[in-house]
């Protein structure tokens, strides 16, 4: 009989985890999409897009699909998905795992400041007038541009901060006319590699990058630019983690997921 594996995807590590199971004998897997892009890189394996419905719509679809693991990888900003996939487990008493690539960390060099959520780090953001909050240690007045690879749609909490110019990274387009004047557009779709990211900053003089803490290689390299480059980083922390099982690599993933198959776990 197949095994059959929904892998809520949407990260580097749910394409490469269809990969991986493509060749396994009796194996099939769906990637489900959220649909947040307008393109998309081809998945190994069958795949849908959108969303379920809430924690009961992917409970049914589990059911229906009969389903007998589920692999939530997911960006580890996708909170309300991993809720979902904890209470939709639950419910069709099917196995999950959710995969977390390791936050990254400040090393030597680095010049981080932590902020709690998007909104927090809005606030974080140096002022044009070179007002900057009380204690922090924040690139003078006039520096340069402050650059969000934050994600498209997490962009509106920066829109208030009038006196300070941002070039915002995005992978589609804003939709026309939603997004504030002193915010320009670059549409680029990772990975990028560390020469472009020091260009980039150099090009436009970058002062201060906002970014979430994503982790893993894909989007590091801006990380090692603004090191180089004594550049400010406000860096947003991640939600809180699901409740349910969870691995960092594909490869335990993988193992996992054998283990399911084979009645092990
Ligand atoms: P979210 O806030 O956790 O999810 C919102 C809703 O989108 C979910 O309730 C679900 O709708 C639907 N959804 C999310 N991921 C889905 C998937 N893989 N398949 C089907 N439906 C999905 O997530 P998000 O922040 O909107 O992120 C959406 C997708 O973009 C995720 O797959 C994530 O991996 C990817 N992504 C997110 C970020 C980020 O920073 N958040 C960055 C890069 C990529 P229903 O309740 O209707 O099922």
């Amino acid at each position: 009989m197949t095994f059959r594996i929904l892998i809520l995807g949407g990260s580097s590590e749910g394409f490469a985890l269809a990969e991986t199971l493509a060749d396994r004998p009796g194996v099939e897997t769906i990637t489900s999409f959220a649909g947040r892009t307008k393109t998309r890189r081809a998945v190994a394996g069958l795949s849908r897009v959108g969303g379920f419905g809430g924690a009961a719509g992917l409970a049914d679809y589990l059911r229906a699909e009969h389903i007998d693991a589920l692999v939530d990888a997911t960006h580890p900003f996708a909170a309300q998905i991993k809720l979902n996939a904890d209470k939709a487990a639950a419910a069709a008493s099917v196995p999950l795992l959710h995969v977390m690539r390791p936050p990254w960390q400040a090393g030597p060099g680095d010049n981080w400041l932590l902020a709690e959520d998007m909104n927090a780090a809005a606030r974080l953001v140096p002022d044009g007038k070179g007002i900057v909050p009380e204690g922090k240690d924040i690139v003078p007045e006039g520096k340069g541009m402050v650059f969000l690879t934050v994600g498209r749609t997490e962009l509106a909490p920066f829109a208030g901060r009038h006196q300070v110019q941002f070039l915002a990274r995005i992978i589609d387009p804003p939709e026309p006319g939603t997004l504030p004047e002193h915010m320009e557009f670059l549409l680029a779709r990772g990975p990028f590699r560390l020469k472009q990211e020091r260009e980039l900053f150099a090009a436009h003089k970058i002062s201060c990058l906002v970014t979430k803490n994503s982790g893993g290689d894909a989007a590091s390299a801006k990380l090692q630019a603004a090191r180089e480059q004594g550049i400010q980083v406000i860096m947003v922390n991640r939600p809180p983690p699901p409740q349910g099982k969870q691995v960092s690599t594909v490869s335990q993933a993988s193992d996992w997921l054998e283990g399911i198959q084979n009645g092990q776990s």
